[in-house]
């Protein structure tokens, strides 16, 4: 049995009309790239820098991060690694230096808003990015991205710090490709701007359902408001998938959203070809997507942009889930 499932998850991830998907994995540690491999990811989708913060007392130096870095990119051996750039703040906040007492801390100083300033944090990691991508099929990604200013700062930053790197000869990919999350709202509803200055998008549902919801994703008495498939949310992700498409933006969608897999097949459904979900979901996601076809996926998002709750599409989807398995 255990030979089999090794062969089974090493299959591609393509839908039974012959659609090859991507499907990607979200880390937190080097150490788990390996079972990501293991249970055949194409690529790393989603690499949670902030957790060599989290996971230390001292704040991590320019070759911490690089060899973290490092590690992941050459076990995953030219596969793409989509390396996200620090994501601290609100609910991963680690050392008390950067931390500060706020009313409401998801609204406050977290993520890019963090990083952008405390350029002291954020350059040594540029740096490092910049450094290893040079070993492998790098990307970069900025968090929680809400005006165009901010991208632009972001981008701007990693330019001098590639300038930097020129200057002192040492070796760094100069042409790494930058992307951003799609998370708030407020991004979704530029996103034909932001297309024009950024390589690729991934959605973060978990953050996109936190602020179109006005609910907390931490709150434990607001939980059963917290839905990813709520039509609010699905709109705007529908919104994000068809302006990358106009725009020929590649867009994944990141967030745990798609580690469901009746919800993975919402989205492919929905035009998404590009998922990426924490290790443990790969079999699952990649099983569901090898069951259907893209046009069962298309009837089933037909049918759920009909819908008015997310209970109603829970239980639509989970109803398909079962008739396709
Ligand atoms: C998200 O917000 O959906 C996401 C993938 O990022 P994180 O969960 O790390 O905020
Ligand atoms: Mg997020």
């Amino acid at each position: 049995l255990a030979q089999r499932l090794a062969q089974q998850s090493q299959l591609p991830a393509t839908t039974t009309d012959g659609t090859r998907i991507s499907l990607n994995a979200n880390i937190e540690f080097p150490h788990e790239t390996a079972s990501c491999l293991q249970r055949g990811a194409d690529g790393i989708g989603l690499y949670r820098t902030e957790f060599l913060y989290l996971s230390s007392d001292e704040e991590p130096s320019e070759e911490d991060h690089y060899e973290a870095y490092a590690e992941v990119i050459k076990q995953m051996n030219g596969r793409p690694v989509v390396i996200r750039t620090l994501d601290l703040g609100a609910d991963k906040m680690g050392h008390g230096k950067r931390s500060q007492q706020e009313n409401n801390p998801f609204l406050g100083l977290r993520s890019i808003r963090l990083s952008l300033r405390n350029l002291d944090l954020f350059r040594p990691q540029l740096r490092a990015v910049l450094r290893a991508a040079a070993l492998g099929d790098v990307r970069v990604m900025f968090p929680l991205i809400t005006t165009i200013a901010e991208l632009r700062q972001a981008r701007m930053l990693l330019n001098l710090v590639a300038e930097d790197l020129k200057e002192a000869g040492v070796p760094y990919r100069s042409d790494l490709p930058v992307g951003m999350m799609v998370e708030v709202p407020a991004a979704v509803i530029m996103l034909d701007h932001f297309a024009c200055e950024v390589d690729f998008f991934s959605i973060g549902t978990n953050d996109l359902a936190q602020y179109t919801l006005a609910v907390d994703r931490s709150n434990e008495s607001v939980a059963d408001l917290y839905q990813s498939s709520d039509p609010a949310v699905l709109r705007l992700i529908q919104a994000s998938i068809d302006i990358a498409a106009q725009t020929q933006t590649p867009i994944s969608v990141c967030g745990e959203m798609s580690s469901n897999p009746a919800r993975a097949l919402l989205l492919l459904g929905m035009g998404v070809r590009n998922l990426s979900v924490p290790p443990s979901a790969l079999p699952r996601v990649k099983k569901a997507i090898r069951n259907v076809s893209i046009e069962q996926c298309e009837a089933i998002a037909e049918r759920v942009c009909k819908l008015e709750s997310a209970r109603d599409v829970d239980l639509y989807l989970l109803d398909r889930l079962t008739d396709l398995a």
